[in-house]
């Protein structure tokens, strides 16, 4: 290519950007919209009689590349129920400086607890916030539903919650 040829080219793209409209984005006074699969925080799932869907398995925390995710599983008693099975998952902790947002671990869950947002607003000035627990994760109480622990709706084993037919407190 001629020394003139890419001048002209170079000066062709900046001619041809004069005349094109702006692209400014507000950001964070205006937010744009995502992409409707964007692989944003995670969130733990729930119930709709709002018992918790994570069953402490670990088998996002084996999923993950990045060494993300910690797990601490504990058994539910009939006194103290935090998910319909055996176990829950007492301590559950993701760490943003690592993740890569690479969904994974969401595809490893056996009950769909470990979904993505599309929420990306993930930066902060120090380490230890950036460490998420159930705090953060759990997602919220659906209507009318009651904070864990609690038992299970009358007559419906962990298997009818894992099939789905309890819905709204009541077994199908
Ligand atoms: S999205 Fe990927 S990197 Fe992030 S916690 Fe899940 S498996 Fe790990
Ligand atoms: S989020 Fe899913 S895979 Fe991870 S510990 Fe809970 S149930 Fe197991």
């Amino acid at each position: 290519m001629s020394k003139l040829h890419g001048t002209s080219t170079g000066f062709g793209v900046t001619l041809r950007t004069m005349f094109t409209k702006p692209i400014t984005e507000e950001y964070p006074e205006q937010e744009s919209p995502v992409a409707r699969r964007y692989h944003g925080r995670h969130q733990l799932n729930r119930y709709a009689d709002g018992l918790e869907k994570c069953v402490g398995c670990e088998l996002c925390a084996w999923a993950c590349p990045a060494d993300s995710i910690f797990v601490e599983g504990a058994d539910n008693t009939e006194e103290e129920r935090f998910s319909p099975g055996e176990r829950y998952g007492r301590v559950y902790q993701i760490n943003y400086l690592r993740c890569i947002g690479c969904g994974l671990c969401v595809e490893a869950c056996p009950t769909r607890a470990l979904t993505m947002t599309t929420v990306f607003e993930l930066a902060d000035d120090n380490r230890s916030d950036l460490i998420y627990g159930k705090d953060k994760l759990l997602a919220p109480l659906p209507a009318g539903a009651q904070a864990p622990p609690h038992a299970m709706v009358d007559g419906a084993t962990d298997q009818d919650y894992y099939r789905g037919t309890v819905t709204n407190g009541v077994r199908r």
